[in-house]
């Protein structure tokens, strides 16, 4: 059934690959979105089967025992999802349809339903329906490295891309795509700030040349302050606790950083003109700096996706 309904005019799509993604790399920029007012559609590729589960009780939902872990998940990202304020969240091809793949290089990257060897133009053009429904202007998902390299990550990245171009086709492609970033002066910080302490995540780390992430900063497009927001971020990052065990350390680093770690997240620009921002590099405050937004859309929206 489709009816047509009035969308906010800021909207919002994200791409990411497993359930918990969403929280960990953009949960403050979701509801900061959110509580403005904007659309925000999250689009999850996975159900996350793969994960390893720090809660012992759950223990034989994995996939090597009972394989119900993805299921699970599906709950715990309805939670985090509210606790972020954002309604519109769905799995790409509807959920089951592409399985975790599991870490590069394991056998289960060869799952028939693994979306590491998903079709392309068919995953993509999940994306491509959903782009027509809700006339994203800003698109977030990961750089082609999948910001560390998991093949969900990647694939996440080629699909997402591969979207926009057959979106341009139609014209309902984004006018900006955003990467999730972390610039190199954060990660200088952390490092120095962690050598201390006693569950540093960056033991045996010297410098950030070794980690598999970091932007220059000069490549930084956006920095979103969302600190208002980190509590959000927390308790949403907690609905995953399969996932995050209690005494991680993004929660100690939450601890110490407090409102600025969790409430302040970092993209680049992939696709679009970068609009007015500040300080040295011109960083944008706002992903949809620069757009001119066409008001209220009135275009087609299926009624059973913005439940
Ligand atoms: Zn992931």
């Amino acid at each position: 059934m489709t009816i047509v309904t009035t969308l906010p005019d800021r909207r919002l799509l994200l791409v990411h690959a497993h359930p918990d993604d969403e929280s960990i790399g953009t949960g403050s920029t979701m509801a900061h979105y959110a509580a403005i007012g904007a659309h925000v559609t999250l689009v999850t590729c996975t159900l996350g089967e793969e994960g390893e589960i720090h809660v012992p009780e759950l223990a034989q939902l994995a996939a090597a025992a009972a394989d119900q872990l993805g299921g699970y998940r599906i709950g715990e990202l309805g939670a985090a999802c509210a606790a972020l304020g954002v309604t519109d969240h769905r799995f790409l091809g509807g959920a089951g349809r592409y399985r975790d793949s599991g870490m590069m290089g394991l056998a289960t990257n060869d799952h028939p339903r693994a979306f590491w060897q998903a079709d392309l133009d068919e995953a993509a053009g999940h994306l491509v329906e959903i782009m027509h429904e809700v006339r994203p202007q800003v698109m977030i998902t990961y750089d082609p490295d999948g910001f560390y390299g998991h093949p969900d990550h990647i694939q996440a990245h080629r699909v997402a891309t591969r979207a926009v171009e057959l979106a341009a086709a139609d014209g309902v492609a984004p006018a900006k795509v955003y990467w999730t970033a972390m610039p190199r002066s954060v990660l200088e910080a952390g490092l120095d700030h962690f050598v201390e302490t006693s569950d540093n995540p960056f033991a045996g780390i010297d410098s950030v040349d070794e980690l598999p992430f970091g932007t220059p900063d000069p490549e930084i497009a956006a920095r979103i302050d969302a600190t208002e927001q980190h509590a959000a971020k927390e308790a949403a990052m907690r609905a995953h606790a399969t996932q995050i065990p209690a005494t991680s350390w993004l929660y100690s680093i939450a601890g110490n950083f407090g409102a600025e770690f969790m409430g302040v997240e970092y993209f680049t620009l992939a696709v679009g003109e970068k609009g007015p921002g500040s300080g040295p590099y011109g960083w944008e405050d706002d992903l949809f700096a620069g757009l001119a937004l066409d008001g209220p859309d009135r275009s087609p929206v299926a009624a059973a996706g913005l439940r």
